[in-house]
């Protein structure tokens, strides 16, 4: 059976792609649509789960998968902040199962659609299709028209014609709509998401979550731990948001009971990766910052008090036995070595823990001694025991990351010592491949 390919038009949703695919093919469900577009596409053979769907409908589009990820999903949106893989390009190939679990994902439930648009894209293209700007957390109202926007919670919509949803029925309350977009935090958030929408690339949600805690500090609200004396942040957005706007966008929060730390939110300020979802992250620099462009440019900015591993340098590696030499005579302290060799600090900390030389800032060295002695020696138990009960935490905990490389590689050893005494497998580890009649029989 020949594919029909319609042509993906402007802003369309993927998932309501997949629709038009399926109502142009006559195929009823995904699951029957699968199995054509492999073999469309794919060499024989190629399973399933080996390809990310948006991937099928990208070739079906016939485009490159990044470009129709980033042009006709929302995961731009959802991976704006990030800490798994930042910096790499929305849809790249090289993560499919990211692709898999993300790409095809609503941000909301339901389906949204502008009546004005749908009759224009009739007219214009004959056939109306679902955009996916209207999609959006919070959007309420076209941004063409101005006009409110229709919902339904039909599961199925996107399989389906946005024009069989463009009844009085699914009308949003206009009075509703206009009240809860009448705001600047409501302005400046629409704003960032759309900026999302069009890069390319996620940001790292270190710079995010630094940039929400300089600017929460110079606002002076709560620093996000210790005695509460000052706003907390999640009462901060609130206290600028229509509560109906909030419950539609954000209903974990509007559940929240007032003026009580919400952790999505309030764990920003800390400035720590906290996995926080990128549309939180934008509410958040809405609310803080006075336009989209002070607060983009202030996370991109990278101040000077973020961690440098993150900005990799590009000078020579210092060698080893050098590393070793400065460790000595900088009594195993990280922060000195690194100032001594002109190093920045988490590569020289990172290279020492890897050969075993933790921090000694924090110890007294000659308590480690006794307690590497004490292993070493020809000490009897009980002795080695008492020396250890004596210990103070610190000491163990240094000698735990010392001893860390050395785990590692044993783990690794046990592995495959494990392995060779199992020796080979005796059933297959998958199912055995059929056998073509013509085949000589063995035997
Ligand atoms: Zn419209």
């Amino acid at each position: 059976m020949s594919l029909i390919r319609p042509a993906v038009l402007p802003d369309e949703l993927a998932a309501g792609y997949e629709g038009r695919i399926l109502r142009f093919n006559g195929l009823s469900s995904r699951a029957e649509a699968l199995p054509l577009l492999l073999q469309q596409f794919f060499p024989v053979g190629t399973r399933v789960c080996d390809v990310p769907f948006v991937e099928l409908l990208a070739h079906v589009a016939g485009m490159q998968t990044a470009r129709f990820v980033q042009a006709h999903t929302i995961l731009p949106l959802k991976r704006a902040f990030t800490k798994l893989h930042p910096g790499t390009e929305h849809g790249s190939p090289s993560h499919p199962k990211l692709l898999e679990l993300v790409a095809m994902r609503a941000l909301r439930p339901g389906a949204y659609l502008c009546r004005r648009c749908v009759d224009e894209d009739l007219g214009f293209h004959g056939i109306a299709y679902w955009r996916r700007d209207h999609q959006r957390p919070g959007v309420f109202t076209c941004s063409k028209h101005g006009l409110v926007l229709n919902h339904t919670k039909d599961s199925d919509a996107f399989l389906n014609s946005p024009a069989a949803y463009t009844g009085d029925e699914f009308t949003i309350d206009p009075d509703w709509a206009s009240r809860v977009i009448d705001s600047d935090i409501v302005r400046r958030f629409h704003a960032i998401c759309a900026e999302c929408m069009v890069r390319t690339q996620s940001i790292d949600e270190v710079y995010a979550a630094r940039a929400i805690r300089d600017r929460a500090k110079a606002l002076d609200l709560h620093p996000g731990r210790g005695l509460r004396t000052k706003q907390l942040l999640s009462s901060f957005v609130r206290d600028q948001l229509d509560e109906a706007w909030i419950g539609s966008t954000l209903p974990e929060l509007s559940m929240q009971p007032a003026d009580t730390p919400w952790a999505p939110i309030d764990a920003a300020v800390l400035g720590k990766r906290c996995g926080i979802t990128s549309v939180v992250y934008a509410l958040i620099l809405a609310s803080l910052f006075e336009s989209c462009d002070e607060a983009i440019n202030t996370v991109l900015a990278k101040p000077s008090t973020l961690r440098r591993s993150y900005a990799p340098s590009t000078q020579p590696m210092v060698p080893e036995a050098k590393l070793r030499e400065s460790y000595s005579d900088e009594r195993g302290r990280h922060a000195s070595v690194a100032r001594a060799l002109g190093r920045p600090y988490h590569e020289v900390r990172d290279r020492l823990l890897a050969i075993g030389l933790p921090d000694l800032s924090r110890v007294r060295p000659n308590e480690l001694v006794q307690l590497v002695s004490a292993m070493t020696s020809a000490h009897g138990v009980d002795e080695r025991m008492e020396v250890f009960a004596r210990a103070d935490r610190a000491s163990l905990n240094v000698l735990q990351r010392a001893l860390a490389p050395l785990m590692q590689t044993l783990k690794k050893v046990d592995r495959s010592a494990r392995g060779r005494r199992r020796g080979p497998r005796t059933k297959p580890s998958s199912p055995p491949l059929p056998v073509s009649e013509d085949s000589p029989s063995v035997a």
